[in-house]
């Protein structure tokens, strides 16, 4: 139950006079809300920036599309002379004179609040009409009575068309009244280490500066929410964390014998990093803890054996584990590297994805619940409610950002306290590793397995089509394999944007000039189709494959040593590089093509440079990271960190691991929060919504 404390701040907006069904559409869509916002969604919708009305030119000097505040005295009155001409009032200071313009005003209103002879301070922005500056409704008008009540400086929100800024910060300004005093969660010691005022004084000041730097992120009033935001976060995850965390009482303490098989049969040595990876998880395993940790490495690195190894280690001790991957080409493409290593050691593997139906998926189903599958690769398909396992030790999920926290859970409640093994291509950053998963343990695959070739990567211009597919055609007369990136599937999504290409007419024209070798696979193939393609590609039968970013994850074709990326500008760096770790991974040197479509804007330059310069994934996270923001990073167009409103990485990153310490040492005293401080701690979680981990405290 949220503490009624909170009450007054989850009332609907449109219990707020001036805010009806319009404005609660309008909000709706500003606030990202699926239903009417609550109060604490407006007060957490921060400014953008400030109107500074202490700019206070003299009327000569106010400069047109400047946003000014002037002193003025009234000078005359035009009413309006007919219902759509507007009404006028002339007034000037010792300098000139200016117009302030009303449409349709409501009776009285401007007699009143514009007295002939008064003196005003009235507020706006300034256009130039017949060399004469004007003001049209000018806001707000004020007499030196309110001036000097004034701060001066109001905030400026985000807003959305139809929304004017006037009622939204009416809105806001009312909320505020309605805050209620609430206890204070964070300790006396971080509040005076951190120099945090208390939230009421830190939601006025944001939204009612006294100073222009007042609604800054970096400053204390800002950091404070977002102190509260990733605290509340963070203290969500150590109650999911501490949960996960208690003794599992299964300890998979394998004899080793699979994983000697499978190393032995390898045809290569493990790299460093994949053997300290492996040493990690069967430490972890072994361990009477649930095992959470994230095994990072770049494409190519070789994730997929360590994987499998730790397949292999809660095999021997006679458990199960489970490879979820995001699509369908990604499983089966698991399935076909795990398979003959795991068959040969004597494990037994399967796949299960939405393809598998009637007997073949009701046969492996039975297997599954008799135990006589020892790892079950496949998709979403897993976490279906008739996926039954015998005894669930592992759970593996490879591109973990794709999956929801559902997702992982629903998987994991397959068996009792369920080992979780994240595999990720995408080097996270360590914040965003905290703010998604809370603590959890990493191994890094660093070095790229011996026997690497480099690849070179260029950047051409579109208007070289022609010489690069000349280039192609020796390279597919010299037997190479090619793959060729197009972004869009087909012409339907490219409206308005005419120089993207398609896959499908890239297609066309690349096999009247090459024929049958091409080969074409999409998103919007289905399953079979696309496997099927992908099949004669590997076995060599195609030998220039024209796809989309389907291939983008996981797809492994060795041989393949040549891709052309069309419309390279428009993907972003990670995606750039999930597309040419596609390459580079045979015995064959190999060469990236970036065509890019004239002219580029800075960003597309950016990009393009970093992913010329370098293939270490890691430095390309880096890059991104700094150009685009960590959201980006992960694939999510957002700036901000996801699922956070008010947390802005690039300035509160130092708080996230300030948030993470204080919320373990909470939880390290008070593991229940029972203690004085509890109810306060209670309330931040309702108050930012992550109370889903409050029934954590009473269970178990
Ligand atoms: P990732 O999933 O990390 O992108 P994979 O697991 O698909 O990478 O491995 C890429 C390729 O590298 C595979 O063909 C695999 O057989 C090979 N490979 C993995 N580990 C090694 C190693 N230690 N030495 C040589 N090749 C390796
Ligand atoms: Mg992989």
């Amino acid at each position: 139950m949220r503490p009624a404390v909170l009450n007054p701040l989850f009332a609907p907006v449109t219990t707020l006079s001036g805010v009806g069904p319009k404005q609660d559409k309008l909000l709706r869509y500003l606030l990202s809300c699926s239903d009417t916002p609550r109060l604490v969604d407006l007060l957490l919708h921060l400014p953008a920036s400030v109107i500074d009305r202490r700019h206070r030119p003299k009327v000569r000097e106010a400069a047109a599309g400047t946003m000014v505040t002037l002193e003025v005295t009234v000078d005359r009155h035009r009413p309006s002379r007919n219902a759509r001409a507007p009404y006028l009032v002339y007034a000037s200071d010792e300098t000139g004179d200016v117009v302030l313009t009303f449409f349709r005003p409501k009776g009285d209103y401007i007699e009143k609040i514009l007295p002939v002879g008064a003196k005003r301070y009235v507020s706006g922005t300034v256009q130039m009409y017949d060399g004469i500056p004007q003001i049209v409704h000018p806001h707000p008008i004020l007499d030196e009575a309110a001036f000097a009540k004034l701060s001066g400086i109001d905030p400026v929100y985000p807003l959305t068309e139809g929304l004017a800024l006037g009622s939204l910060r009416r809105a806001i300004a009312l909320a505020l009244t309605k805050l209620p005093d609430l206890p204070e969660w964070i300790s006396p010691e971080v509040l005076s280490r951190c120099g945090f005022p208390p939230l009421k004084e830190a939601l006025t000041r944001v939204h009612v500066p006294q100073e222009l730097t007042d609604i800054l992120p970096e400053n204390p009033f800002w950091s404070r929410l977002a102190f509260d935001e990733l605290l509340a976060g963070q203290l969500a995850l150590a109650l999911v964390r501490a949960q996960l965390r208690r003794p599992a009482g299964n300890r998979h303490a394998g004899d080793g014998h699979l994983r000697h098989r499978i190393i032995d049969a390898l045809p290569y040595a493990l790299t460093n990093s994949q053997a300290q990876a492996m040493v990690a998880i069967a430490e972890d395993l072994e361990k009477p803890v649930r095992m959470l940790r994230l095994l990072q490495g770049d494409v190519g690195s070789g994730k997929t054996v360590v994987a499998l190894l730790a397949a292999a280690a809660v095999a021997e001790a006679g458990k199960q584990a489970a490879l979820m991957a995001p699509t369908e080409i990604l499983a089966r493409q698991h399935a076909k590297t795990i398979a003959p290593l795991a068959e040969r050691a004597g494990m037994r593997v399967a796949i299960l994805t939405g393809r598998e139906k009637g007997k073949e998926r009701r046969d492996i189903l039975a297997r599954l619940e008799a135990g006589e599958i020892d790892i079950l690769i496949g998709t979403h398909a897993l976490i279906q409610d008739d996926v039954v396992f015998k005894s669930l030790a592992l759970a593996i999920v490879d591109e973990q950002h794709r999956f929801g926290v559902r997702e992982r859970l629903a998987l994991t409640s397959k068996g009792e306290a369920v080992d979780v093994l994240v595999l990720s291509a995408t080097p996270i950053p360590r914040t965003l590793v905290l703010t998604y998963f809370g603590d959890m343990d990493i191994s890094e695959l660093r070095e790229k397995p011996a026997g690497r070739q480099p690849i070179d990567t260029r950047a051409v211009a579109d208007t070289r089509l022609g010489e690069v597919i000349d280039a192609v055609g020796r390279a597919l007369d010299g037997g190479k394999l090619v793959y060729w990136i197009c972004p869009l599937v087909e012409e339907s999504e490219a409206e308005g944007t005419d120089h993207l290409t398609n896959a499908t007419d890239r297609f066309e024209s690349l096999r009247e000039r090459f024929g049958d070798k091409v080969g074409l696979v999409h998103g919007k193939m289905k399953g079979s189709e696309k496997d099927d393609v992908m099949g004669r590609f590997a076995a060599h039968e195609l030998r220039l494959l024209v796809a989309t970013t389907v291939v983008e994850v996981g797809v492994d074709v060795p041989a393949a040593s040549i891709m052309v990326i069309e419309n390279a500008e428009r993907f972003g760096l990670a995606q750039l590089h999930q597309l040419r770790g596609r390459i580079g991974r045979g015995s064959e040197a190999s060469t990236c093509i970036l065509l890019y479509h004239e002219p580029l804007g800075q960003m597309s330059k950016a990009r393009l440079a970093v992913i010329r310069e370098t293939t270490d994934g890691f430095r390309i996270a880096e890059e991104d990271l700094k150009l685009r923001g960590e959201g980006d990073v992960l694939g999510i167009r957002q700036s901000g960190l996801p699922g956070y409103r008010i947390a802005r990485p690039e300035v509160h990153a130092q708080l996230i691991t300030q948030a993470r310490d204080e919320a373990l040492r909470i939880l390290k005293e008070d593991p229940k929060l029972k203690g004085p401080r509890s109810d306060a701690l209670r309330c931040l979680l309702y108050l930012y919504e992550r109370d889903e981990a409050i029934p954590l405290l009473t269970a178990g």
